[in-house]
């Protein structure tokens, strides 16, 4: 009896092996055609986290359609014992200020180095979200990597979109063994901003960006994260660093060496494995700020980008060796691939020995590491303190104090200390009041400060264009005052966690509200306004608006959002104006095309309380758009896109062929109906053609011809002049804004008008405020934003040639489409 319940409890304390990924799901991650949902890859995480001392499993939160967000960590049992403890360590080694010499000796013995790996960010590149489930097992029961888990804290997060993985592996099953295998999407794998869920990580506004900043700034601090991609399916079979360049000069020169040394690690590994087609230094460059391997970069962290060679989705592709695209035999590819089948099964192989390549070299240079991190920090701060710049200060009397509170935030959601003066100050010769905020230089996260607030100066290498684009200067995209400051000064100054505005009110009496719409929190009161029946006038440069209702609307607004209101007993002397009597029945297209920018205007009309309606080919091809709507947007897209989407060979036939030319006849007919059409960036040739309006987009021939004479500007800011001041009257669309405004350009549009079509706005000489223009020269004295009044009934154009709501981070011109689509209808 005592020696049967003695053996019960040595099997207590030698549980079985952890289950392998095939004995939970059927089968082997990576086996051609089958791919694990998210269900099936948290279900074996969550299994192996019981099974195993190792692996830990945590839930950071809920994704954008509301499922668990995950993040696990695999280390050793007595590190998992101690994970508090590991942590607060990682904060102090990200802030050396805080930590003191004789400390960090002791603590440099003891502490594990931390890395990162994120998984399947775009859901079409799906294999890493296969692979990890295996990664996780092998680092959990494989002797060769489990001794290696004293030194090395792993964290790796399945899935950077789980909602996305499970709509692309639900399109994935419905469409096997059809002819639409492995083909495209007609929607987005992120409910809103798709592929852009990679350009979302300084400014932060979507549920999944949020969840792992948090954990990225707040609470784990890794010093290397790992961001595992795909790439097309011709080139090199993986990516891995060196990056290529120009690298950007917020970018210390230690850790763009340590981010070689990881790429050649990994490198090694795969060909010590007998891999080949394995490549340095293409595509990917170091310049571009808001990528997840990019941002943690301004963090001090090793930022590590893989991509490999894609199939499609699990079915495999085969290649001729000739329809390879990729570099000789060279110190860049040592071998290359010689063509063949590739499987999903060679991309989780791929992944899974630079991940555990990663793993090797964090453990042997655990101290290396270490020491790199807070010398990193170290360094910063010194840079600060020194000046040049010192400091940034962003004076609290903005045009609109939501977008000076916004970029506060965004910079705090970054790990970045942001202080406000208790009293006032000067610094570099000016007074600034109380309540300023200050951005100091002096702290380890100078370099995504400093890269979010100063303009950006890209100089091309080899003439190659940036990766992505090439300047993101928040202070210019968010329309706020942020003054550079050289030289140390002194100033009463206090932390602050989150900014909030400053309570705005209605200011004098009377029953007569006059609007300034300055700010975009007004356009979503003037929303709320006419959605509650009241009518709003626009007249001159601001808007009327009446009775105990708006009262109410109004003062609750304008407390929560800080804009202010007058009060008048009577209406402004003049008279006239346009009244809308009721919000606008605004539609906004949605092509079967996984259009990102459809998302972001979606994404951004409900950030603002913006009521519209998605409207979709098989509607537009119905016709009688008027009687439904008064205006409708069209989204960023080309018009051979536009008319004929995808064709139905490449998806099934109730996504295929666009609007077509009835959808196209009956969007003019609109317009001509006395609608309004917003077009926004390429959807304005389609207009220009269809509705023949006397417009000239100057730069759509710029496509063809060699390529060092075209105007080129892929992703910068430029400064624009408001104009359509005409009889004393400006254009509802620029309502409320200044008169020098500074627009987001990629590769956009630029027009000469004619005839009855008005300049809104217009490139004065020399345009460019931040990023990078081949012959800029060509935009001065062409259009950027164009009214053009079509047909007898009142309808209109409105052809925005940039990008007003782009990537969610243009505050300063959000409002020319809250206005076009608030304030234009008939
Ligand atoms: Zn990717």
């Amino acid at each position: 009896m005592v020696s049967f319940v003695l053996f019960a409890a040595l099997q207590t304390a030698n549980p079985p092996p952890p289950a392998r990924p095939a004995a939970f799901l059927g089968f082997e991650p990576g086996t051609d055609s089958m791919l694990a949902d998210w269900k099936q890859v948290s279900g074996y995480m969550n299994g192996l986290a019981q099974q195993s001392r190792f692996v830990h499993v945590d839930t950071l939160g809920r994704t954008t359609e509301g499922r668990p967000f995950l993040l696990m960590t695999i280390t050793s049992p007595a590190n998992q014992a101690r994970l508090a403890d590991i942590k607060r360590t990682q904060a102090l080694l990200a802030d050396p200020r805080r930590l003191a010499d004789s400390a960090f000796a002791a603590i440099r013995n003891t502490q594990p180095a931390v890395i990162l790996i994120s998984n399947n960010i775009h859901s079409t590149e799906v294999a890493s979200s296969q692979m990890g489930m295996t990664f996780a097992y092998r680092l959990a029961t494989d002797p060769e990597l489990t001794r290696l888990l004293d030194s090395v804290v792993v964290l790796m997060i399945p899935s950077m979109n789980p909602d996305g993985l499970d709509t692309v592996v639900s399109w994935y099953r419905r469409y096997k063994g059809t002819r639409y295998e492995g083909g495209p999407l007609p929607w987005l794998y992120h409910k809103y901003v798709g592929h852009d869920n990679n350009r979302d990580w300084f400014m932060v506004t979507q549920a999944e960006t949020r969840l792992v900043t948090r954990m990225l700034y707040t609470e784990w601090f890794p010093e290397v994260v790992y961001d595992v991609h795909q790439m097309g399916a011709n080139g090199v079979r993986l990516f891995v660093p060196p990056f290529q360049d120009p690298v950007n000069p917020n970018l210390d020169p230690a850790l763009v060496a340590a981010m070689n040394l990881v790429g050649a690690q990994m490198a090694a590994a795969l060909y010590d494995a007998g891999a080949t087609g394995v490549a340095h230094q293409l595509t990917y460059d170091l310049w571009w700020h808001g990528g997840f391997r990019s941002t943690p970069t301004r963090h001090n962290m090793v930022g590590i980008l893989t991509e490999a060679a894609s199939t499609r989705l699990g079915s495999p592709i085969t290649l001729a060796p000739d329809s390879v695209r990729q570099p000789p035999r060279g110190v860049n590819q040592p071998a290359q691939w010689p063509g063949g089948t590739w499987h999903l099964g060679d991309i989780v192989r791929y992944e899974l020995i630079a991940a555990e390549a990663l793993v090797h070299l964090a453990s042997r240079d655990r101290l290396t590491f270490i020491d790199r991190f807070v010398g990193l920090g170290r360094r910063a701060v010194e840079a600060g303190l020194a000046g040049n710049p010192f400091a940034y200060v962003l004076p609290p009397d903005q045009r609109d104090p939501e977008a000076w509170s916004t970029l506060a935030n965004v910079l705090r959601l970054g790990g970045v200390e942001v202080r406000r003066a208790a009293e006032p100050f000067t610094a570099d010769g000016r007074s600034y009041p109380a309540g300023s905020l200050v951005v100091p230089m002096g702290q380890p996260y100078r370099a995504h400060a400093k890269d979010l607030l100063e303009p950006q100066q890209y100089t091309p290498v080899n003439d190659r264009p940036p990766y992505d684009v090439a300047g993101w200067t928040l202070p210019y995209t968010m329309g706020v005052r942020a003054d550079l400051v050289n030289r140390p000064f002194d100033a009463n100054l206090v932390n602050v966690d989150s900014v909030v505005v400053a309570p705005g009110k209605i200011q004098g009496s009377g029953a007569v509200f006059v609007l300034r719409n300055r700010t975009n929190a007004e356009s979503r009161a003037v929303a709320q306004l006419l959605a509650a029946g009241q009518s709003v006038t626009v007249l001159g440069d601001s808007l009327i608006v009446r009775g105990p209702k708006a009262r109410a609307i109004l003062s609750e607004q304008a407390a929560r959002h800080g804009f202010n209101v007058t009060a008048v007993r009577a209406p402004p002397a003049g008279g006239g104006g346009r009244t809308l009597q009721r919000l606008p029945r605004i539609g906004l297209y949605q092509p079967w095309t996984g259009n990102i920018d459809e998302g972001w205007t979606r994404w951004l009309f409900e950030q603002y309380g913006i009521t519209y309606t998605t409207v979709r080919d098989s509607d537009l091809r119905q016709g009688t758009l008027r009687q439904h709507f008064d205006v409708i947007v069209l989204p960023d897209a080309e018009e051979t896109s536009l008319v004929h989407g995808i064709d139905s060979t490449r998806i099934p036939v109730q996504y295929a062929g666009g609007m077509g030319e009835a959808g196209a006849n009956a969007v003019s007919e609109f317009v001509r109906d006395g609608g309004t059409l917003v077009c926004l960036d390429g959807s304005s040739n389609f207009a220009i053609a269809r509705l023949n309006l006397p417009v000239v987009n100057v730069l759509a021939g710029e496509a063809s011809g060699p390529q060092v004479l075209r105007f080129y500007a892929p992703g910068s800011i430029f400064g624009v002049l408001l104009g359509g001041v005409e009889g004393g009257s400006r254009s509802p669309v620029t309502v409320g804004l200044s008169d020098s405004l500074r627009i987001y350009f990629e590769n956009s549009a630029a027009f000469s008008v004619s005839g009855s079509a008005r300049a809104l706005a217009t490139y004065p000489p020399r345009p460019l405020r931040s990023g990078y223009a081949r012959y800029q020269e060509r935009l001065e004295g062409k259009a950027a934003l164009v009214e053009i009044p079509v047909g007898s009934r009142g309808g209109r154009v409105i052809l925005f040639g940039f990008r007003s709501q782009f990537r969610g981070q243009t505050h300063g011109t959000f409002k020319l489409l809250f206005n076009a689509v608030l304030l234009t209808a008939p």
